[in-house]
């Protein structure tokens, strides 16, 4: 058994999902359960839907409207006049329904994150509803499973845990069974629901994660995520035209990489494949034929150089927490540690000295009372507007004289390093730079150590 994920721009149109259901169908033989996000962009337009609604309900209204046209206009492309009417009532019947939902967000005027998640189930149901039903009138005997009844997570809405206990035997009675009965299972990415069946999403870009899950919970051979590259390159190639696919990753790389800003995975899909060991393949639904990346936990292959990619992110907020006394202050890194987690803010990245701790944070929510407690046992400074780069790659391990020419790259560009930092497992270094120059630093050091005639 596969799971095939595929994610928006793989189901954003009526091109994109006959294809799906041709890459399905050559896979047929590995009896793959297929996992899909909701159409490219639809995830944003709900939630702009429920928000809208709070301050303008015609127009809130209208793009439910929207939503509509565009979901049916892909219906009409796909199916012959009676197959796809049944559809089309079901399509509306849902399109109504959140009609009814903007409605009642614009009376109360109030939208929970709770609400919210409910707003953006719409999206792969609409999708998983309308791709199973092509693939049965292609003659595939395709079944659609709810993934809120597998999926079963915390009521942490909008950012949802994953009950891992739960979710194993759940998904081989509703899932694995009807597969191995012979049915390709059509599921949605990305959504679950609380014991008491309360819709939930698992994060932003959550459908990689719901496949590993999946994945890991029916013991498959292989999770494939289906996207619009070719493969987890040495940098984001939206940003770096020059960017490299890679064949082959560990998984200690690919967590970094995505955890530091490569979009093309979920920073949390490895953590299911690494606990049963099942390789992760990112592929390009738009050319199929390419063989893509794929992540293992022991590459079998040697990477020809040290740098095997660089993922940096933005928005970064750095702050410096100076102890005049911590010579004399056992416990001072515990203490400061304890206020972060009481808080419950993690921390991204770390770099200590004698006298002081430097770390960032990816987001400022709730910092405005940490720093209050900070002052109270030091000095702090805080600096918004820096970027992170990971420089990630196995063999960095065994390549230290790396260092001076990272450094001198950056030099010789007038970028400065305001934070470094080399990972426990020294397959990555990061470091933090000045937001602005950001987009110089993702340049050269791509050119520098990711490009085979320089690195
Ligand atoms: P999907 O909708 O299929 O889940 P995403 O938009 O979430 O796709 O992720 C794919 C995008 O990730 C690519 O279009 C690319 O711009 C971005 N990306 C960022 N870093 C990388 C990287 N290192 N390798 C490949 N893609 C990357
Ligand atoms: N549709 C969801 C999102 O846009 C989940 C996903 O695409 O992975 O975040
Ligand atoms: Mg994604």
């Amino acid at each position: 058994m596969i799971v095939t994920k595929f994610g928006g721009t793989s189901v954003e149109n009526a091109a994109a999902m006959r294809n799906v259901c041709a890459i399905v169908r050559e896979r047929l033989s590995r009896q793959p359960v297929v996992v899909s996000s909701a159409c490219a962009g639809v995830t944003n337009a709900l939630l702009k839907v429920a928000k809208t609604a709070l301050v303008d309900a015609r127009q809130s209204l209208d793009l439910v409207e929207g939503l509509r046209r565009r979901h049916i206009g892909i219906i009409k492309e796909l199916f012959a006049e009676p197959a796809g009417q049944t559809l089309e009532v079901a399509v509306n019947a849902m399109m109504d329904e959140l009609r009814d939902l903007a409605k009642s967000i614009a009376i109360l005027g109030e939208l929970t994150n709770r609400s919210l998640d409910t707003f953006a189930s719409f999206g792969e149901r609409l999708a998983t509803l309308i791709l199973c039903e092509y693939m049965r009138t292609q003659g595939m005997n395709a079944v659609r499973v709810n993934a809120q009844e597998v999926i079963k997570t915390s009521d942490e809405f909008t950012r949802a845990t994953p009950l891992f206990d739960e979710i194993p035997p759940l998904a081989r009675k509703l899932i694995g069974e009807k597969v191995q009965s012979g049915h390709v299972v059509v599921t949605e990415g990305f959504l679950g629901s609380t014991r008491a069946g309360i819709p939930t999403t698992i994060g932003r870009g959550g459908s990689d994660y719901s496949a590993a899950i999946l994945g890991a919970a029916l013991d498959a051979e292989e999770i494939q995520i289906w996207t619009d590259v070719d493969g987890m390159m040495s940098s984001d190639p939206s940003i770096i035209p020059t960017a490299l696919p890679i064949p082959e990753m560990s998984f200690r790389e690919a967590a970094e990489l995505a955890y530091f800003g490569a979009k093309v995975l979920h920073p949390s899909t490895i953590i299911p494949a690494v606990k049963k060991n099942i390789p992760v393949r990112i592929l390009n639904s738009r050319r199929p034929h390419i063989p893509g990346t794929v992540i293992v936990g022991e590459p079998k292959h040697p990477y020809p150089r040290p740098v095997k990619a660089i993922a940096h992110k933005r928005n970064i907020t750095m702050v410096t927490i100076i102890s005049t006394r911590m010579l004399m202050m056992h416990g001072f890194l515990e203490r400061v540690f304890e206020i972060f987690a009481r808080h419950e803010r993690s921390v991204d990245v770390i770099a200590t000295s004698e006298v002081s701790i430097s770390l960032t944070l990816d987001s400022e929510e709730g910092l405005e009372v940490v720093l209050e407690e900070l002052r109270e046992v030091a000095e702090v400074e805080v600096q918004r507007n820096k970027a992170i780069f990971c420089i990630v790659g196995e063999n960095l391990r065994h390549s230290k004289g790396i260092f001076p020419s990272l450094f001198g790259t950056l030099e010789d560009h007038g970028i400065e390093v305001a934070m470094i930092s080399l990972g426990a497992s020294e397959i990555n270094v990061t470091i933090v730079v000045d937001g602005g120059q950001a987009d110089l630093a993702a340049a050269v050091l791509h050119k520098a150590f990711c490009e085979p005639e320089n690195a």
